[in-house]
């Protein structure tokens, strides 16, 4: 948001009734009416052309009637979500789709999952992801995820890795349980300075060792807990850690944009994003960061939260990603359909009740199936304005191939104040 505010206090004014200068008719009344904003997010929704849909992609074989609907009076494009040399995350992905700049605001993912847990950051200490891993006896990285312990399970485990390593060691570290093998430890500044890597990027590979300044103390701890996680029933070894970053600065979303905004989503990362921003975060009991997501209940969530005031609303669906981590066509292609049957129908219906409504449509990265991980290309955006005409188009790859992509971070102010292109 380095542009400043966009559409700050810029309400749409509509006449209802008579207009206002006619005489002698009942009297008129003027109702000011806030825009209804919307952003969809199809997590790692864009792909590539692939060979067995004979050069097509997933975006231009599912049937999404709705979709084609809006693209054809709005205007579509490409966003720019990933800055260049920034890697293609959903933590850097999703501060762009909501106004930052990660080139300004990013420090890195740990700090974001550690505030989806509710743990504040003094400017003295570092957040680090801290993953419940196996590691085989040759060094192999054999499972990044540790066997995908429950919550509950790995709680225990956390719990006597703070008493015995972190806390209650007087060592000036934290262990946080989070979800599953997804935990957070919190370290001195001093910390910082390492190099580490994402552990699945090792995968049946050597677990490569962090390296730099602060890599012995974080290769200590690591080493440290074998003896607690593997002796706990857990298919675990140890912990890793990696992702870390101080707190990031983020101005709160209504001052930065002069709208309350709200989302939803299942995701850490775009949870923590809201917390940070002090958005809304709503919290409804069928998001699963799955295939079997509650689509109905984010769409339902997304109106009720309107009607109660908000002015913009994110709604974040995980399937398309995870389909494409699993290089699953027929999920990822059932996901898009999904969306257009379980989201974006009744979507449309409601907000077209609660007045006039602009719509931004854009996943964070893209997914390709063929790759199974991120890429840092370019996606398709679609803007869509209830009263305003637009060019038309079609929102797919291919069709938005030639349009100049737009940095990610200001496509919120596209959204917000349409005048200002
Ligand atoms: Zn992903």
């Amino acid at each position: 948001m380095t542009s400043g505010p966009p559409g700050v206090g810029r309400p749409r004014v509509r006449w209802r009734g008579r207009h206002p200068m006619s005489f002698g008719g009942p009297r008129t009344t003027c109702e000011t009416e806030r825009v209804k904003y919307v952003i969809c997010v199809p997590d790692g929704c864009a792909d590539e052309p692939l060979a067995r849909l004979g050069g097509r992609t997933p975006l231009e074989v599912a049937s999404m009637p709705t979709l084609a609907r809006l693209a054809a009076r709005g205007e579509v494009g490409r966003a720019a979500v990933i800055p260049p040399k920034m890697a293609p995350g959903s933590d850097v992905g999703n501060m762009s789709i909501l106004g930052y700049d990660p080139a300004r605001y990013h420090t890195g993912r740990a700090p974001i999952e550690a505030a989806a847990l509710g743990l504040r950051l003094g400017p003295d200490r570092v957040a680090y992801r801290c993953n419940l891993v196996t590691i085989g006896p040759d060094g192999t990285m054999v499972d990044f995820a540790g066997g995908h312990p429950t919550s509950e399970d790995a709680a225990h485990v956390v719990r006597d890795l703070d008493a015995e390593l972190g806390s209650g060691a007087g060592t000036g570290v934290e262990f946080h349980a989070g979800v599953q093998y997804r935990h957070i430890v919190v370290a001195p500044a001093s910390w910082a300075e390492a190099h580490c890597v994402p552990p699945h990027d090792l995968s049946g590979h050597p677990a490569l060792l962090p390296y730099g300044p602060a890599a012995p103390r974080l290769i200590e701890l690591m080493d440290g807990s074998r003896a607690i996680v593997g002796a706990s029933p857990l298919a675990a070894t140890q912990v890793w850690l990696w992702g870390q970053g101080f707190q990031p600065q983020l101005p709160p979303f209504v001052e930065a944009t002069g709208r309350h905004g709200a989302l939803v989503t299942a995701v850490d990362l775009v949870r923590g994003l809201g917390v940070l921003t002090r958005m809304d975060v709503v919290e409804i009991p069928g998001a699963t960061g799955w295939f079997d997501t509650d689509y109905e209940g984010k769409r339902d969530a997304a109106l009720r939260t309107l009607a109660d005031g908000a002015d913009v609303f994110l709604v974040h669906v995980e399937a398309t990603d995870e389909a494409g981590h699993a290089g699953d066509l027929d999920e990822k292609i059932k996901a898009l359909e999904a969306w257009d049957a379980r989201i974006l129908d009744g979507l449309v219906e409601g907000l077209d009740s609660l007045g006039p409504w602009r719509l931004l449509l854009l996943p964070d990265h893209a997914t390709p199936i063929e790759r199974r991980t991120h890429t840092t290309d370019p996606v398709p955006y679609l803007l869509v304005d209830s009263e305003i005409e637009g060019p038309g188009g079609v929102y797919t790859e291919r069709a938005t191939a030639g349009s100049a992509p737009v940095p990610g971070h200001e496509m919120l102010g596209r959204l917000l104040a349409p005048g200002r292109r």
